[in-house]
């Protein structure tokens, strides 16, 4: 195969997070797609236009894995996810469109895209769905199981950072932004995608309502399993606040910190740069 799969070795710590993780994995996965009806497709588009990829760029996406097995959620065709190939077809469209002389040697720089997952499984699916679409047979896709708590990647060593509907199921939000602050060089992006919080008169009543109602009732009669779906509910509620969560985001360091609010806050993106 032409994908560079690196084994990294996981502490047991990090093997148990991966472990919980894989049980509940079915729900939120699910619950990803239920609640976006598609739509996280856009999302995706949004976040990878705003890191504004180029060739020759070294990037990392963490909880990257493609986060859909396809026998655990019925919206596998809808959730054709990977942030990774929206890069790749980012990039080549840049390359198709010609590049002034100046770009030369960054052209001639390979393009290098890390997919990193906790979840070996989530990986192969992933890589598997690279295969079949046809995405980094120039070995641009570089697979690495490892934990977005203690990363096995060199500081100052990528162009751009994002992680999408990850960071919330990680133990220690702060461990994850000061790695992602560490391995980026100067000038590079952090670029975060999470589900988040709805503060719009009246829609917020509604998001409420859909929330702590509809979502449980769409748990117990799809999967037969309530308590998990109000779960996935909560930790979305405990997810930090916007404000909360950009105040983190400077505190591991980033410069230049903001956030843009997507469906009035059912998802944000914030952004920070290494500077
Ligand atoms: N980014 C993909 C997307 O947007 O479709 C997948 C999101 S999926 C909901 C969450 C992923 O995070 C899973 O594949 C899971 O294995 C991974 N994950 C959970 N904890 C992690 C950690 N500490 N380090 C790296 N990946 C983690």
């Amino acid at each position: 195969t032409s994908f560079g799969f690196k084994e990294v070795k996981e502490e047991e710590k990090a093997q148990m997070v991966g472990n919980v993780f894989t049980n509940v994995a079915t729900t939120y996965d699910l619950m990803n797609d239920l609640m976006s009806a598609g739509l996280h497709r856009l999302w995706k588009d949004r976040l990878v236009s705003k890191l504004n990829p180029f060739p020759g760029m070294n990037h990392l996406d963490v909880a990257g894995g493609t986060g859909q097995l396809p026998s655990q959620s019925i919206f596998y065709y809808v959730s054709d996810g990977d942030v990774a190939f929206r890069i790749l077809e980012n990039i080549n469209r840049v390359r198709q469109r010609g590049l002034p002389n100046v770009f030369e040697d960054s052209l001639k720089a390979e393009t290098q895209i890390y997919v990193c997952d906790i979840n070996p499984k989530m990986l192969n699916v992933g890589k598997q769905r690279a295969l079949e679409k046809g995405f980094g047979e120039d070995g641009s896709l570089i697979w690495v199981e490892g934990n977005a708590e203690s990363l096995s990647f060199q500081n100052d060593s990528m162009d751009g950072y994002t992680i999408a509907f990850g960071i919330r199921n990680v133990t220690h939000i702060e461990k994850v932004l000061s790695e992602a602050h560490r391995v980026l060089k100067r000038g590079g992006r952090f670029l975060c995608l999470e589900l988040s919080h709805v503060d719009i008169p009246v829609f917020k009543d509604l998001y409420d309502y859909y929330s702590f109602s509809v979502i449980p009732s769409i748990g117990e009669l799809v999967a037969g399993d309530r308590e998990s779906y109000q779960y996935l509910v909560e930790s979305i509620r405990r997810f930090p606040s916007q404000e909360k969560f950009a105040s983190m985001i400077s505190d591991a360091g980033f410069q230049k910190v903001e956030y843009e609010n997507l469906v009035g806050g059912v998802v944000a993106i914030h952004s920070g740069l290494k500077i």
